[in-house]
């Protein structure tokens, strides 16, 4: 049977879309944004997570690793470049402190989640979500899992960096899904090579393709602005963007606000921090950002 690495399964968000959903964070994504939210997504193999604020007591798992990648003199304490990922330490941390995150899961292991929370689906208009990550990166495995949810007749939801092929899109999602959220980041091409790994071209096609069909009586789309300071967050990027959007004929989409949580997440993996700003955006910021949208409706 097909099987998917996931970060992790959400039984209960109320953030990634409307009701109560069950979000599937796939692993791996084909872009490096240097803010990602979720830098645990990027990569898909598995990965040694090291969490100080659970650390009780150094001892066992410094002595496990046949490779001394584990030194308390180590800001990170772990020496990613020494480590293999054999997770010998993680077996003998009885605080949970070093972690694995990543696991193969089956189409029937996420059901078996999905269908405990069937009856919150039911009462709050949710369902599910497929996020990440990049989740595309799996099309056997999404279209098994998606056909039995509509199967089950639950809502199913898409993010999505738009960085995909659509021919496997067309064929493996789309007769599956209700609603896309796809993020638009840069519009210059190459800024967005700069500071998310990759070209934006086959994004935007993507974007316009999926638009266009939603125009003709297709499953709503709605594009999200993700609002990092000094990267997308500039007058350039947002008046590019929203000059393309109404090109597009779009009416509505919704901007993300900076957190900058991810790079404590960063931290506990030892990814490499490029982009360093510990700063929340101020609501007049926010509000600066929200006013090249001023014609679009605000979601
Ligand atoms: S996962 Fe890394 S740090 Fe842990 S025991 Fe293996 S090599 Fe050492
Ligand atoms: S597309 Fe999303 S998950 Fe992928 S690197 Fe960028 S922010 Fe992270």
């Amino acid at each position: 049977m097909e099987e998917a690495v996931l970060c992790e399964i959400k039984g209960n968000s109320l953030d990634d879309g409307p009701g109560i959903r069950t979000v599937v964070f796939f692993k791996g994504c084909p872009l490096a944004c240097v803010w990602c939210h979720n830098p645990e997504s990027q990569s898909r193999r598995a990965q040694l997570s090291f969490d100080k604020t659970k650390c009780v007591d150094i001892g066992e798992c410094v002595k496990a690793c046949p490779e001394d990648a584990l030194d308390k003199h180590n800001p990170l304490f772990v020496d990613y470049d020494k480590c293999t990922s054999c997770f010998k330490c993680t077996e003998v941390c009885a605080s949970e402190a070093l972690s694995i995150i990543g696991d193969n899961y089956t189409v029937d292991q996420v059901l078996a989640t999905v269908d405990r929370y069937q009856v919150f689906y039911e009462t709050s208009g949710g369902g599910v979500t497929l996020s990440g990550g990049e989740f595309t990166l799996y099309p056997t495995f999404c279209e098994q899992l998606l056909r039995k949810l509509k199967e089950r007749k639950i809502h199913c939801l898409v993010e999505t960096s738009g960085y995909f092929s659509m021919a496997h899109f067309e064929q493996k999602i789309l007769p599956y899904i209700d609603q896309i959220y796809m993020d638009i980041k840069l519009f210059d091409e190459q800024a967005h090579i700069k500071h998310c790994g990759k070209s934006n071209k086959q994004i935007l096609e993507n974007f316009g393709q999926l638009h266009q069909r939603y125009l003709e009586g297709g499953g709503p789309i709605l594009p999200r602005i993700p609002l990092i300071p000094g990267i997308t967050a500039t007058d350039k990027n947002l008046a590019a963007i929203a000059t393309f959007l109404k090109q597009q004929n779009v009416t509505e989409l919704t901007v993300l606000p900076y957190n900058p949580m991810w790079s404590s997440k960063a931290n506990k993996i030892g990814s490499e921090i490029i982009y360093s700003n510990e700063k929340w955006m101020t609501a007049a910021e926010v509000e600066h950002c929200r006013s090249f949208f001023k014609d679009f409706r605000l979601v």
